[in-house]
């Protein structure tokens, strides 16, 4: 069976679905690079829980959150199956970590989710079950998450972390340009530094990055969105990353993805 790489990708605004940039050209064939999984796990940034949450449905819901979109967004679903018994192991694995985990009927598909796979595997039917982020937790914790998920990785799941590589929506550049703006130097400087860190493997500054990066928390204000790299980097064992993609929009959105293990 494949042992699939373990994943962060940069979502993006809802909108990167309909919108003609080089993170959707990326996330539209990495799926069939990658091959099909038997099933996948997306850790995702707008799955917010003081716990470790596990989506537990046959059928998940695909939930519209956001506001302000266009209308076409909140007709669109992906109707892939869940995983409940893939959901209760990893439930079984989490706790095991020692990290409190439950099952949840009340999530579904956020756009962290089924933006990216609507992109990566738009037929929907492989089954997916979504995994929650803490926001008021740090990285070790969400590295120690992403280590449980690891040995699925052999077993023909595909981990996928969804969340932003640079994420301050606060200052985006005016006149506002999707694509071929201005880049803030904060943006860059903090962007490159984290690559490295990553591809160099370098897990200490990695696991410091809002000590150690420059303009973290200008990039960062919150870091919700960073912290499903953690959990990526984790499930991937802990190693050096391979940089898969890069590419700015909005001049604030660091549209990254990185392979693990
Ligand atoms: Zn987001």
């Amino acid at each position: 069976m494949t042992t699939f790489p373990a994943l962060f990708v940069s979502h993006g605004a809802p909108t990167l679905i309909l919108d003609d940039v080089p993170a959707r050209d990326f996330l539209g064939r990495v799926g069939g690079e990658l091959g099909r999984p038997r099933a996948i796990v997306v850790v995702s940034a707008h799955y917010a829980a003081q716990t470790v949450k596990v989506t537990a449905h046959d059928a998940p819901p695909t939930i519209h959150d956001f506001r302000g979109f266009p209308e076409a967004l909140y007709r669109m679903t992906y109707p892939a199956p869940g995983a409940p018994d893939l959901a209760a192991d990893i439930v079984a694995r989490v706790s095991a970590a020692g990290l409190p985990a439950a099952l949840d009927t009340d999530w579904g598909f956020d756009h962290g989710t089924w933006v990216p796979l609507m992109l990566m595997y738009p037929e929907a039917d492989i089954p997916v079950v979504a995994v929650s982020v803490n926001p008021d937790g740090d990285p070790a914790t969400h590295a120690r998450l992403g280590e449980a998920l690891a040995p699925l990785r052999a077993e023909g799941v595909l981990v996928v972390a969804s969340g932003s590589f640079t994420h301050n929506l606060f200052e985006i550049p005016r006149p506002r340009r999707l694509t071929g703006g201005d880049t803030p130097a904060w943006v860059t400087e903090f962007a490159a530094w984290l690559s490295e860190t990553i591809v160099d493997g370098r897990a200490e500054d990695m696991l410091d990055y809002r000590a150690r990066a420059p303009h973290a928390e200008r990039n960062h204000p919150t870091d919700e969105h960073l912290l499903p790299l953690f959990a990526a980097w984790g499930a991937g064992g802990r190693g050096a990353g391979r940089r898969l993609h890069s590419s700015n929009t909005l001049g604030v959105l660091q549209m990254d993805a990185y392979a693990f293990g």
